[in-house]
């Protein structure tokens, strides 16, 4: 198939590995290259953070003589270009005042005060970039509220009559909400301020902006596709997604085996494979080790947490069922985790009686992620909605068996082991509550106590292949599909 005439824009709000604070980052890295590698002509544009030219790369500017309008405020901008060798070109809009701080979005007492000028801001520079270029895009890939202007900005310019928006949500949750005295700034007349736009109870929504200005939705899972279509997941926008139902649709996210794999991982004590499992030993003592806790537990099951602490991971869960997990079934827990303040005391509070069975590192440590993944035995995901989740697949890659709660992407990626059979890649619950998610664990114990058989579920989940190669084929079936209609 000739892809050459595909020429795609991608736009995110991070990107890994230049800026990263969940899974948007990981796809967002790893996406575009896949889809370059499919003969996709496609170019990224991403925020100027500190970040991203901290990172060391090589960069240039290649447009200095571009403005974008914020209100009635003319802002001008410098875009550079970030060279990586067989890679997707990378764009960064460079205005300090906008993206030069120690955070992406907010620090630890919240979100910054002029998010919505930020983005505002980054959603019309987006749009002047891609005007201003002899490349005319056939597809632009918006992803999560931080971009959900630019369909809306696309709509309104003739000049983009022949191209198609894809607009990609990754987390619901995240709705780019801001009071009704901002909406001037957009540029957008007022009657874009209604329920059939981006108004939403009172106040206007960036990320509905996306969902229904764009010629189709993704997100990151058919089951999470299926779920924000109803109220208990759809966070209030359901009614909108029912109204596009043909237009939306399930794109299971992928996993960059060069960069997650126990084979190949330098941040690990010791590699190892799907067929000797002995470095995976080592790397459980050096976890132990590092989370200073008992060497008893090398013949115990130790459970990893990797994750955002947010209401929406259901780490709260296991609170309640602390003692239950390290007094009767005798495990120890690592949980790796920043976020809400509430969440962090209630877990330090909880765990304080189990020093020596319990760890709680609270910080974000891409380093120490990659060594429980490869020294935890299960890495549990209690999530209450999850759109894809990464680690799962990180850790059935690393023979490290899931625990997770079935929703979203992990119930399309994690089966059920069946003890008898030796089938399956995980244990899975299905509500919400400590009691259920204590069950789930207390099988997962149990099936540790049979070590071939937890040999066979380790091999089955090391063999799966969630590569970015076959998620990114899905995108480019969707993306052809789109761009083959016709425009009239
Ligand atoms: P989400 O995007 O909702 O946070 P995902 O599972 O899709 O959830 O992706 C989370 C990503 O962020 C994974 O790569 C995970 O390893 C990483 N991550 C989350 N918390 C931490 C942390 N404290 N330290 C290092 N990496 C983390």
């Amino acid at each position: 198939m000739d892809n050459t005439a595909l020429r795609v824009v991608f736009i995110a709000a991070e990107a890994a590995p230049f800026a990263k604070t969940g899974g948007l980052a990981d796809v967002a890295g790893s996406l575009p290259n896949a889809l370059r590698r499919l003969n996709v002509d496609i170019r990224v544009v991403l925020p100027g953070y500190r970040q991203v030219f901290e990172h060391g790369l090589p960069h240039e500017a290649v447009r200095t003589d571009l403005h974008a309008w914020l209100g009635s405020q003319r802002l001008d901008f410098q875009v550079r270009k970030l060279s990586i060798e067989n890679a997707a070109p990378i764009y960064v809009i460079d205005r300090e005042d906008m993206f030069d701080r120690p955070h992406l979005y907010g620090n630890a007492d919240g979100d910054y005060y002029d998010n919505a000028e930020r983005f505002i801001f980054f959603c019309r520079a987006v749009t002047a970039l891609m005007q201003s270029w002899d490349f005319t895009p056939r597809l632009v890939h918006c992803n999560d509220w931080h971009t959900g202007l630019i369909p809306v900005y696309m709509q309104l310019d003739p000049a983009f009559r022949q191209c198609k928006t894809l607009f990609t949500v990754h987390n619901l949750g995240y709705s780019g909400l801001f009071t009704s005295d901002k909406f001037a700034l957009t540029g957008l007349d007022a009657s874009h301020y209604q329920p059939n736009g981006l108004e939403f109870y009172g106040r206007w929504s960036m990320l509905k902006a996306g969902l229904v200005y764009s010629r189709a939705v993704s997100t990151v899972s058919p089951t999470y596709a299926r779920e924000i279509q109803t109220p208990e997941y759809g966070k209030a926008l359901d009614g909108v997604l029912r109204s596009r139902q043909a237009s939306v649709f399930g794109l299971l996210n992928g996993v960059n085996y060069e960069l997650w794999s126990p084979e190949t991982d330098s941040s690990i004590p010791a590699q190892y494979t799907p067929g000797d499992l002995s470095g995976k030993r080592i790397c459980k003592a050096d976890l132990i080790r590092a989370c200073q806790l008992d060497e008893s537990l090398m013949e115990c099951p130790v459970i990893g947490i990797i994750s955002r602490l947010d209401i929406q991971k259901g780490i709260d869960l296991i609170i309640p069922i602390l003692s239950e997990l390290i007094e009767s079934l005798k495990v120890g827990l690592v949980i790796l985790g920043t976020g809400n303040e509430t969440l962090q005391q209630g877990l330090q509070r909880a765990g304080e009686p189990y020093a020596g069975r319990f760890a709680f590192i609270q910080r974000f440590d891409e380093e120490l992620s990659r060594r429980i993944l490869a020294g935890a035995d299960m890495l549990l995901i209690p999530s209450r909605y999850e759109p894809c989740g990464l680690t799962q697949l990180y850790a059935m890659k690393y023979g490290t068996i899931p625990v997770v709660r079935a929703t979203g992407g992990m119930n399309d990626t994690v089966s059920e082991v069946n003890e008898h059979t030796g089938k399956g890649t995980g244990f899975t619950f299905k509500h919400a509550d400590s009691a259920d998610c204590l069950t789930a664990i207390q099988k997962a114990v149990g099936v540790y106590r049979m070590p071939l058989v937890w040999r066979r579920i380790q091999s089955n989940g090391m063999s799966m292949d969630f590569s970015w190669e076959k998620a990114a084929r899905n995108y480019l079936l969707l993306y052809r599909e789109l761009t083959m209609e016709s425009t009239n």
